[in-house]
């Protein structure tokens, strides 16, 4: 039997439907309205397309939203004293200072620059330290792994006592979303699993998952006899294998894969995410339901 296919896009679009209730609510109550920053350093033509994404989410969720760019050259003090500026402004909740950096940039001095608070990437170390100790403790959720979850959680999938393979440890992914399948509580309580490059046999682990979530970054890794029938397939993976040209505007466009052989895989799993269309459309919904998250934080709801 095929596959459910879970569809990203309208599961993004079903949180950006919350979302926007809750920033109409905040306006009405308390006059207030979430407001954004992204940073962009230089033109890197991949960072500036990602930071147009989500200027236009923010604007369409009726942000208060400001696009900063500066010059390939700036030095690091300067952009430190840029953050420390959004830091103190009121009207700013969210920070976020798209990566990669120029190199003469220390990336970790910048992260741990934004406060915390305003820290809607959730990349600083307070706010995994805080995302490790769970429940009450956790800020904000890592935008790619929040959503991950959410496409588990909102395609019906039980996360309580399902066995959860992670392929993957980077910290942006694999670390996070493994420990937030592992807490005490609402779509987690998971047994969890972490596979990498040294473990011994992929295959195995990989076949006993009830879902397996995978952020290797490598073209059709898994295989689909490595999936357990009717599983839960979370394919984080997004690798260029060529080009094609467009139908729509004629210009030549990436074509992209997932980690996992989709076509194959969805004879066997019960359901599975589609790359592109699965979780890339939840990263950017996430990190403004951080924002809004961190405007409710900032007038103490
Ligand atoms: P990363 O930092 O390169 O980490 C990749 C991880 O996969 C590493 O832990 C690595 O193991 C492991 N790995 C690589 N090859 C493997 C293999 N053959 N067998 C077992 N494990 C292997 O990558 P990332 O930033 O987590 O991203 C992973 C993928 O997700 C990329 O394709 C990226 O583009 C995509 N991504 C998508 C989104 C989105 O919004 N859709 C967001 C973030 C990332 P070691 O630690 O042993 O090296």
């Amino acid at each position: 039997m095929s596959a459910k296919i879970i569809d990203g896009k309208a599961i993004a679009a079903e949180i950006r439907e919350e979302l926007k209730k809750e920033v109409e609510e905040m306006k009405e109550q308390h006059g207030v309205v979430p407001g954004l920053v992204t940073i962009l350093v230089g033109q890197n033509p991949a960072s500036v397309s990602y930071v147009t994404a989500k200027q236009k989410t923010a604007h369409e969720l009726g942000f208060y939203s400001v696009q900063d760019d500066q010059p390939e050259d700036i030095p690091e003090d300067e952009l430190l004293n840029l953050i420390d500026k959004y830091n103190n402004d009121p009207k700013i909740h969210g920070i976020l200072v798209q990566l990669p950096l120029p190199k003469h940039i220390n990336e970790k001095k910048v992260i741990n620059a934004i406060d915390p608070d305003k820290d809607v990437d959730c990349f600083h170390p307070v706010n995994l330290g805080r995302l490790v100790i769970g429940g009450e403790e956790t800020r904000f959720l890592p935008c790619t792994p929040a959503g991950i979850q959410e496409l588990i959680v909102r395609s019906g999938f039980e996360t309580s006592g399902a066995e959860v393979v992670v392929v993957g440890r980077s910290n942006i992914v694999g670390k996070p979303i493994a420990i937030m399948m592992m807490q005490k509580g609402p779509g987690a309580n998971a047994t969890v699993t972490v596979v990498h490059t040294r473990t011994k046999d992929l295959a195995s682990h990989c076949k006993r998952a009830d879902i397996l979530i995978v952020a290797a970054g490598v073209p059709g890794l898994v295989k689909p006899e490595w999936i357990k029938p009717g599983a839960c397939v979370i394919d984080v993976g997004v690798n260029r294998v060529g080009e094609k040209k467009s139908e729509k505007t004629g210009r030549m466009i990436p074509i992209l894969k997932g980690d996992v052989d989709f076509d194959a895989a969805k004879e066997i799993a019960g359901a599975i995410t589609p790359v592109p269309g699965g979780v890339g459309p939840m990263t950017i919904t996430m990190l403004m339901k951080n924002t809004v998250r961190a405007a409710q934080y900032a007038i103490g709801k």
